[in-house]
């Protein structure tokens, strides 16, 4: 804290000490979360655009909170990082979400987000691997999303967990891809099997041409590398309409559906595709 000139230090240092003393219950009350079960995996779905079929869902946790009501990770993924409750937490979901999975009655994807913090842990191919093997689903079902930032740590440590994995079945998707600072060069350092293509470019899909440019950059980027891309956040028929046109190989959005519970899973498998 550093005096202004006006006399505001005070203010400025007691505003620090609620905002740590803020944070530092919020850590408090995730570590008890976590012990009480407050989390739930919500599923949404991942439609094929060619055959109009739900062939994945993405797993997104929802904290629970029994005084405040459902909240979304935006608001606790990073303290969870920054904590390293990431670790138990990430781990809770990838078990939750394989042991989902392996009951559906359809053998469609599930994909599980992993934090960077993740890979910093030593024993995260023995958790998936445990996750496998507890559950009974097949490694060729689960997808592991990592964004770019992975890769910018320990970068030999990482690709070499990474191709571990991919080793046993699993795939292995880009996120957000094209926020980054050097997204094209990440497709050369991993043999990715997905690229999803984030949400700000699909939002002004119909109405600026950059973004369109962008996307059928990307579509066109895939379909040379063998990979499969996912448009994230289709919201209109406008935008779905262009991303087929575009080839893009799958779509994920409020279009077709908010992340639901996962008792609604089976309920979104049999749903078409409402226009
Ligand atoms: P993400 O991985 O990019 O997930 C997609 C987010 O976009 C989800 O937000 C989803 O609900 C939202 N979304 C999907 N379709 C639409 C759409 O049509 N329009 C709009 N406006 N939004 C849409 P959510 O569930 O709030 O998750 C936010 C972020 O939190 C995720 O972004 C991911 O980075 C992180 N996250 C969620 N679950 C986990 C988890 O289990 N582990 C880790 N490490 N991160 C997670
Ligand atoms: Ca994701
Ligand atoms: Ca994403
Ligand atoms: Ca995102």
């Amino acid at each position: 804290a550093k005096e202004d000139g006006r006399g505001t230090y005070r203010f400025f240092e007691t505003g620090m000490d609620a905002r740590a003393q803020a944070r530092r219950l919020l850590e408090l009350d995730l570590r008890a979360a976590l012990q009480r079960g407050e989390f739930e995996v919500y599923y949404q779905p991942i439609r094929d655009v060619a055959k109009d079929v739900v062939v994945a869902f993405e797993a997104l946790v929802r904290w629970n909170h029994s005084l405040r009501g459902m909240i979304s990770p935006v608001n606790f993924i990073p303290l969870a990082e920054e904590t390293g409750l990431i670790v138990p937490l990430g781990d809770w979901v990838l078990r939750q979400a394989c042991m989902d999975a392996a009951g559906w009655s359809q053998d469609v994807g599930v994909a599980v987000n992993l934090s960077p913090v993740q890979f910093k842990n030593l024993n995260l191919v023995a958790s998936v691997k445990d996750a496998l093997s507890a559950s009974g689903l097949p490694a060729h079902r689960l997808e592991l999303e990592i964004t770019e930032s992975v890769l910018l740590q320990n970068t030999e440590a990482t690709l070499s967990v990474l191709h571990e994995l991919r080793g046993f079945g699993v795939k292995i998707s880009l996120d957000d891809f094209g926020t980054g600072y050097s997204s094209l060069s990440y497709l050369r350092s991993f043999p990715f099997d997905k690229i999803k293509i984030d949400r700000s470019f699909v939002s002004e899909l119909a109405t600026r041409e950059d973004s369109m440019a962008i996307v059928r950059a990307v579509t066109g980027l895939g379909k040379s590398l063998g990979i499969v891309t996912t448009a994230e956040g289709v919201e209109t028929d406008a935008q779905f309409d262009l991303l087929r046109q575009e080839g893009c190989t799958q779509a994920q959005g409020y279009l077709f559906s908010r992340p639901r519970p996962a008792a609604d899973v089976e309920n979104m498998l049999i749903q078409p595709r409402q226009r």
